[in-house]
Protein backbone atom coordinates (compact mmCIF):
# COMPACT_ATOMS: atom_id res chain seq x y z
CA UNK A 1 0.00 0.00 0.00
CA UNK A 2 1.09 3.38 -1.13
CA UNK A 3 1.46 6.07 1.99
CA UNK A 4 -1.02 9.33 1.63
CA UNK A 5 1.83 11.57 3.49
CA UNK A 6 4.33 10.22 0.71
CA UNK A 7 2.21 11.70 -1.98
CA UNK A 8 3.28 15.05 -3.35
CA UNK A 9 0.59 16.91 -5.14
CA UNK A 10 1.47 16.35 -8.26
CA UNK A 11 1.81 12.46 -7.91
CA UNK A 12 -1.90 12.83 -6.14
CA UNK A 13 -2.99 14.75 -9.26
CA UNK A 14 -1.36 12.29 -11.51
CA UNK A 15 -3.22 9.55 -9.48
CA UNK A 16 -6.37 10.83 -9.96
CA UNK A 17 -6.29 11.25 -13.68
CA UNK A 18 -4.78 7.75 -13.73
CA UNK A 19 -8.48 6.37 -12.36
CA UNK A 20 -10.53 8.62 -14.27
CA UNK A 21 -11.32 11.05 -11.42
CA UNK A 22 -10.71 14.73 -11.80
CA UNK A 23 -7.20 15.84 -10.53
CA UNK A 24 -8.71 18.52 -8.72
CA UNK A 25 -9.11 16.03 -5.89
CA UNK A 26 -5.72 16.12 -5.18
CA UNK A 27 -6.65 19.70 -3.23
CA UNK A 28 -9.62 18.38 -1.42
CA UNK A 29 -7.58 15.36 0.15
CA UNK A 30 -4.24 18.08 0.99
CA UNK A 31 -7.05 20.10 2.38
CA UNK A 32 -8.09 17.63 4.61
CA UNK A 33 -4.61 16.26 5.37
CA UNK A 34 -2.78 19.33 6.33
CA UNK A 35 -5.32 22.32 6.66
CA UNK A 36 -7.98 20.00 8.60
CA UNK A 37 -5.43 17.23 10.09
CA UNK A 38 -7.84 14.50 9.48
CA UNK A 39 -6.35 11.00 9.97
CA UNK A 40 -8.95 8.92 8.07
CA UNK A 41 -10.18 8.94 4.46
CA UNK A 42 -13.76 8.69 5.92
CA UNK A 43 -13.30 12.14 7.63
CA UNK A 44 -12.96 13.50 4.09
CA UNK A 45 -16.95 14.53 3.29
CA UNK A 46 -16.72 16.35 0.50
CA UNK A 47 -15.20 13.14 -1.47
CA UNK A 48 -18.01 10.66 -2.15
CA UNK A 49 -18.30 7.11 -0.03
CA UNK A 50 -16.95 5.26 -3.45
CA UNK A 51 -13.95 7.17 -3.43
CA UNK A 52 -13.15 7.31 -0.10
CA UNK A 53 -13.53 2.94 -0.09
CA UNK A 54 -11.23 3.10 -3.35
CA UNK A 55 -8.81 5.52 -1.51
CA UNK A 56 -8.63 3.70 1.73
CA UNK A 57 -7.99 0.30 -0.39
CA UNK A 58 -4.72 2.10 -1.81
CA UNK A 59 -3.30 4.38 0.96
CA UNK A 60 -2.74 4.02 4.41
CA UNK A 61 -2.38 7.25 6.93
CA UNK A 62 0.44 5.93 8.75
CA UNK A 63 1.28 7.56 12.04
CA UNK A 64 4.20 7.78 14.13
CA UNK A 65 4.31 6.45 18.22
CA UNK A 66 6.00 8.84 20.64
CA UNK A 67 7.87 6.42 22.79
CA UNK A 68 9.92 9.43 25.43
CA UNK A 69 9.52 12.81 25.06
CA UNK A 70 11.93 15.16 27.48
CA UNK A 71 11.11 18.59 27.59
CA UNK A 72 13.89 20.99 28.69
CA UNK A 73 13.27 24.71 28.66
CA UNK A 74 13.32 25.57 25.13
CA UNK A 75 13.46 22.27 23.73
CA UNK A 76 11.73 18.57 23.64
CA UNK A 77 12.92 15.68 22.11
CA UNK A 78 11.02 13.13 20.94
CA UNK A 79 12.17 9.25 20.88
CA UNK A 80 9.25 8.10 18.21
CA UNK A 81 8.68 4.32 17.19
CA UNK A 82 7.66 3.70 13.41
CA UNK A 83 5.41 1.33 12.18
CA UNK A 84 7.92 -1.38 12.43
CA UNK A 85 9.71 -0.77 15.63
CA UNK A 86 12.42 1.12 14.12
CA UNK A 87 13.15 3.92 16.48
CA UNK A 88 14.21 7.62 15.74
CA UNK A 89 14.47 10.62 17.07
CA UNK A 90 12.91 14.49 16.49
CA UNK A 91 13.75 17.68 18.52
CA UNK A 92 11.48 20.92 18.53
CA UNK A 93 13.75 23.87 19.35
CA UNK A 94 11.88 27.29 20.56
CA UNK A 95 13.92 30.14 18.65
CA UNK A 96 12.33 33.71 19.55
CA UNK A 97 12.04 33.66 15.74
CA UNK A 98 9.53 30.70 15.51
CA UNK A 99 9.45 26.54 15.86
CA UNK A 100 12.41 24.61 14.54
CA UNK A 101 11.79 21.20 14.28
CA UNK A 102 14.79 19.00 13.40
CA UNK A 103 14.28 15.98 11.38
CA UNK A 104 15.22 12.33 11.02
CA UNK A 105 15.97 10.71 7.09
CA UNK A 106 17.12 7.33 8.34
CA UNK A 107 17.38 4.57 10.70
CA UNK A 108 20.85 4.56 11.67
CA UNK A 109 23.82 6.31 9.16
CA UNK A 110 26.45 5.51 7.57
CA UNK A 111 28.47 7.87 7.23
CA UNK A 112 30.37 6.80 10.29
CA UNK A 113 31.57 10.62 11.15
CA UNK A 114 33.79 9.49 14.79
CA UNK A 115 32.22 12.07 17.11
CA UNK A 116 28.65 11.51 16.38
CA UNK A 117 26.12 9.18 18.10
CA UNK A 118 23.98 8.47 15.40
CA UNK A 119 26.69 6.68 13.62
CA UNK A 120 27.16 3.57 16.32
CA UNK A 121 24.18 2.38 14.79
CA UNK A 122 24.82 1.95 11.10
CA UNK A 123 22.19 2.72 8.82
CA UNK A 124 19.13 0.35 9.06
CA UNK A 125 17.04 1.55 6.22
CA UNK A 126 15.79 5.07 4.61
CA UNK A 127 12.76 6.80 6.13
CA UNK A 128 10.10 7.35 3.53
CA UNK A 129 9.02 10.74 2.85
CA UNK A 130 5.91 9.93 4.41
CA UNK A 131 7.81 9.17 7.73
CA UNK A 132 9.66 12.48 7.50
CA UNK A 133 5.92 14.33 7.16
CA UNK A 134 4.50 12.14 10.11
CA UNK A 135 7.22 13.57 12.60
CA UNK A 136 5.82 17.15 11.73
CA UNK A 137 2.34 16.14 11.81
CA UNK A 138 2.97 14.26 15.27
CA UNK A 139 4.48 16.76 17.17
CA UNK A 140 2.14 19.79 15.85
CA UNK A 141 -0.45 17.78 16.69
CA UNK A 142 1.03 16.81 20.12
CA UNK A 143 2.35 20.16 21.55
CA UNK A 144 -1.09 22.07 19.31
CA UNK A 145 1.67 24.61 18.04
CA UNK A 146 2.55 25.47 14.42
CA UNK A 147 6.21 24.21 13.17
CA UNK A 148 8.07 27.42 11.26
CA UNK A 149 11.36 25.87 10.43
CA UNK A 150 12.42 22.15 9.17
CA UNK A 151 16.19 21.53 9.66
CA UNK A 152 17.04 17.79 7.91
CA UNK A 153 19.68 18.08 11.03
CA UNK A 154 18.44 14.60 13.04
CA UNK A 155 19.65 10.98 12.23
CA UNK A 156 20.90 10.09 8.78
CA UNK A 157 22.47 11.47 6.08
CA UNK A 158 19.74 13.33 4.14
CA UNK A 159 21.55 12.73 0.65
CA UNK A 160 21.86 9.25 1.17
CA UNK A 161 18.25 9.64 1.04
CA UNK A 162 17.81 11.65 -1.74
CA UNK A 163 14.86 11.20 -3.53
CA UNK A 164 12.90 11.15 -0.22
CA UNK A 165 14.00 13.97 1.55
CA UNK A 166 13.51 15.78 -2.17
CA UNK A 167 9.96 14.47 -2.04
CA UNK A 168 9.11 15.04 1.70
CA UNK A 169 10.57 18.74 1.02
CA UNK A 170 8.34 19.01 -1.94
CA UNK A 171 5.15 17.81 0.66
CA UNK A 172 6.03 20.11 2.92
CA UNK A 173 6.26 23.30 0.87
CA UNK A 174 3.45 22.92 -0.85
CA UNK A 175 1.17 25.71 -0.62
CA UNK A 176 -2.06 23.56 -0.95
CA UNK A 177 0.01 21.61 1.98
CA UNK A 178 1.71 22.26 5.29
CA UNK A 179 2.97 25.26 3.20
CA UNK A 180 6.37 25.46 4.74
CA UNK A 181 8.48 28.40 3.06
CA UNK A 182 11.33 26.93 1.09
CA UNK A 183 13.48 29.63 3.36
CA UNK A 184 12.70 28.11 6.54
CA UNK A 185 13.60 24.38 5.29
CA UNK A 186 17.63 23.31 5.79
CA UNK A 187 18.88 20.30 4.60
CA UNK A 188 22.62 19.48 6.39
CA UNK A 189 24.70 17.29 4.94
CA UNK A 190 28.32 15.94 5.57
CA UNK A 191 28.99 16.40 1.56
CA UNK A 192 28.07 14.21 -0.84
CA UNK A 193 29.31 15.55 -3.99
CA UNK A 194 27.46 14.34 -6.65
CA UNK A 195 24.26 14.83 -4.50
CA UNK A 196 25.14 18.49 -3.93
CA UNK A 197 25.47 18.81 -7.73
CA UNK A 198 21.96 17.05 -8.64
CA UNK A 199 20.39 19.63 -5.60
CA UNK A 200 22.14 22.59 -6.88
CA UNK A 201 20.73 21.93 -10.39
CA UNK A 202 16.97 20.62 -9.02
CA UNK A 203 16.81 24.91 -8.53
CA UNK A 204 14.82 24.01 -5.10
CA UNK A 205 15.03 27.10 -2.53
CA UNK A 206 15.24 25.36 0.45
CA UNK A 207 19.27 26.10 2.30
CA UNK A 208 22.49 23.73 2.23
CA UNK A 209 23.95 23.50 5.12
CA UNK A 210 27.63 21.72 5.43
CA UNK A 211 28.53 19.89 8.11
CA UNK A 212 32.91 20.85 7.64
CA UNK A 213 34.08 20.05 11.11
CA UNK A 214 38.09 20.89 9.67
CA UNK A 215 39.93 23.29 7.80
CA UNK A 216 42.40 20.97 5.69
CA UNK A 217 42.08 17.49 4.17
CA UNK A 218 44.25 15.45 7.07
CA UNK A 219 42.05 16.46 9.76
CA UNK A 220 39.06 16.25 8.08
CA UNK A 221 39.53 12.54 7.20
CA UNK A 222 40.25 12.17 10.50
CA UNK A 223 37.49 12.50 11.77
CA UNK A 224 34.63 12.09 9.00
CA UNK A 225 34.81 9.01 6.72
CA UNK A 226 33.18 10.53 4.12
CA UNK A 227 36.44 12.91 3.28
CA UNK A 228 38.34 10.03 2.05
CA UNK A 229 35.41 9.93 -0.48
CA UNK A 230 34.68 13.34 -1.31
CA UNK A 231 38.01 15.52 0.20
CA UNK A 232 37.65 19.15 0.41
CA UNK A 233 39.25 19.67 -2.97
CA UNK A 234 36.20 18.41 -4.44
CA UNK A 235 34.21 19.33 -2.19
CA UNK A 236 34.64 23.13 -1.89
CA UNK A 237 34.59 23.62 -5.70
CA UNK A 238 31.23 22.36 -5.69
CA UNK A 239 30.32 24.97 -2.91
CA UNK A 240 31.32 27.11 -4.70
CA UNK A 241 29.95 26.49 -8.19
CA UNK A 242 26.22 26.12 -5.94
CA UNK A 243 26.81 29.50 -4.49
CA UNK A 244 27.32 31.17 -8.19
CA UNK A 245 24.64 29.44 -9.32
CA UNK A 246 21.92 29.64 -6.81
CA UNK A 247 22.86 33.19 -5.83
CA UNK A 248 22.49 31.68 -1.86
CA UNK A 249 24.59 31.86 1.05
CA UNK A 250 25.87 28.88 2.58
CA UNK A 251 26.17 27.77 6.16
CA UNK A 252 29.39 26.02 7.21
CA UNK A 253 28.34 24.01 10.35
CA UNK A 254 32.05 23.70 12.64
CA UNK A 255 31.91 21.15 15.65
CA UNK A 256 34.29 22.22 17.84
CA UNK A 257 36.24 19.89 19.64
CA UNK A 258 38.76 20.07 22.04
CA UNK A 259 42.28 19.96 21.06
CA UNK A 260 41.16 18.20 17.87
CA UNK A 261 39.92 21.47 15.37
CA UNK A 262 40.13 24.03 18.13
CA UNK A 263 43.07 25.78 17.82
CA UNK A 264 43.72 29.64 16.47
CA UNK A 265 45.38 27.93 13.34
CA UNK A 266 42.49 25.66 12.35
CA UNK A 267 40.65 29.32 12.50
CA UNK A 268 43.21 31.01 10.61
CA UNK A 269 43.19 28.18 8.19
CA UNK A 270 39.20 27.72 7.50
CA UNK A 271 38.84 31.96 7.14
CA UNK A 272 41.92 31.29 4.56
CA UNK A 273 39.52 28.28 3.25
CA UNK A 274 36.45 29.80 3.18
CA UNK A 275 37.56 33.50 2.17
CA UNK A 276 35.23 35.41 -0.60
CA UNK A 277 32.32 33.30 -0.29
CA UNK A 278 28.83 33.87 0.02
CA UNK A 279 29.12 31.87 3.66
CA UNK A 280 28.30 31.77 7.29
CA UNK A 281 30.09 29.63 9.52
CA UNK A 282 27.69 28.04 12.65
CA UNK A 283 30.10 27.27 15.48
CA UNK A 284 28.60 24.74 17.42
CA UNK A 285 29.58 23.35 21.07
CA UNK A 286 30.66 20.01 20.68
CA UNK A 287 27.44 17.42 22.75
CA UNK A 288 29.25 15.17 24.38
CA UNK A 289 28.79 11.87 24.81
CA UNK A 290 29.50 8.72 27.29
CA UNK A 291 30.53 6.35 24.28
CA UNK A 292 32.76 9.09 22.80
CA UNK A 293 36.30 10.03 23.30
CA UNK A 294 35.71 13.64 22.48
CA UNK A 295 35.52 16.29 24.77
CA UNK A 296 33.68 19.77 24.55
CA UNK A 297 36.17 23.02 23.54
CA UNK A 298 35.66 25.56 26.65
CA UNK A 299 33.91 28.53 26.59
CA UNK A 300 37.11 30.79 26.48
CA UNK A 301 38.40 28.46 23.17
CA UNK A 302 35.07 28.84 21.71
CA UNK A 303 35.58 32.49 22.08
CA UNK A 304 38.86 33.02 20.89
CA UNK A 305 37.85 30.85 17.71
CA UNK A 306 35.22 32.71 16.79
CA UNK A 307 36.95 36.52 17.32
CA UNK A 308 39.71 34.81 14.98
CA UNK A 309 37.12 34.10 12.40
CA UNK A 310 35.30 38.22 12.80
CA UNK A 311 38.83 39.70 12.59
CA UNK A 312 39.12 37.72 9.26
CA UNK A 313 36.26 38.97 8.32
CA UNK A 314 34.19 35.72 7.94
CA UNK A 315 30.75 35.65 9.10
CA UNK A 316 30.01 33.73 11.83
CA UNK A 317 27.89 32.58 14.92
CA UNK A 318 27.91 30.49 17.85
CA UNK A 319 24.81 27.85 18.26
CA UNK A 320 22.90 28.19 21.35
CA UNK A 321 23.26 24.84 23.13
CA UNK A 322 19.71 23.14 22.65
CA UNK A 323 19.23 19.94 24.77
CA UNK A 324 22.41 18.99 26.03
CA UNK A 325 21.10 18.77 29.42
CA UNK A 326 18.47 16.57 27.83
CA UNK A 327 21.00 14.41 25.37
CA UNK A 328 20.14 16.19 22.36
CA UNK A 329 23.02 15.25 19.64
CA UNK A 330 21.61 13.26 17.19
CA UNK A 331 20.99 9.42 18.48
CA UNK A 332 21.75 9.96 21.48
CA UNK A 333 18.48 9.56 23.17
CA UNK A 334 18.21 5.76 20.65
CA UNK A 335 21.02 4.92 22.19
CA UNK A 336 20.68 5.61 26.14
CA UNK A 337 17.04 4.37 25.56
CA UNK A 338 18.95 0.75 24.04
CA UNK A 339 20.54 0.56 26.75
CA UNK A 340 18.04 1.13 29.31
CA UNK A 341 16.30 -1.67 28.08
N1 LIG B 1 24.21 13.86 8.17
C1 LIG B 1 23.90 15.27 8.12
C2 LIG B 1 22.82 15.70 9.08
C3 LIG B 1 22.77 15.11 10.45
S1 LIG B 1 23.93 15.65 11.64
C4 LIG B 1 25.17 16.06 8.33
O1 LIG B 1 26.21 15.48 8.54
O2 LIG B 1 25.12 17.28 8.21
C5 LIG B 1 23.51 17.32 11.97
C6 LIG B 1 24.68 18.12 12.56
O3 LIG B 1 24.94 17.76 13.92
C7 LIG B 1 25.97 17.87 11.81
O4 LIG B 1 26.65 19.07 11.57
C8 LIG B 1 26.71 16.96 12.78
O5 LIG B 1 28.06 16.97 12.50
C9 LIG B 1 26.31 17.56 14.12
N2 LIG B 1 26.57 16.69 15.29
C10 LIG B 1 26.64 15.36 15.34
N3 LIG B 1 26.94 14.93 16.59
C11 LIG B 1 27.07 16.05 17.35
C12 LIG B 1 27.36 16.26 18.73
N4 LIG B 1 27.59 15.26 19.57
N5 LIG B 1 27.42 17.54 19.15
C13 LIG B 1 27.17 18.58 18.31
N6 LIG B 1 26.86 18.43 17.03
C14 LIG B 1 26.82 17.17 16.53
Amino acid sequence: MKEIYGQTFEMLEQYFIEIGDKKFKAKQVYDWLYKKRVTSFDEMTNIKKELRDQLQKEFVINSLKILTKQVGEDVIKYLLELNDGNKIEAVLMLHDYGNSLCVSSQVGCNMGCSFCESGRLKKVRNLTSAEMVSQILLIEQDLGLRITHIVLMGIGEPFDNYENVMNFVDIINHPNGIALGSRHITISTCGIVPKIKGFMNHGKQVNLAISLHAPNDTLRSQIMKINKAYSLKELIPVIKEYIRKTNRRVTFEYILLKNVNDSLECAKELAMLLRGMNCYVNLIPYNETSHIEYKKSSQEQIMKFYDCLKKEKIAVTIRREFGSKVSAACGQLRSNYEEGK
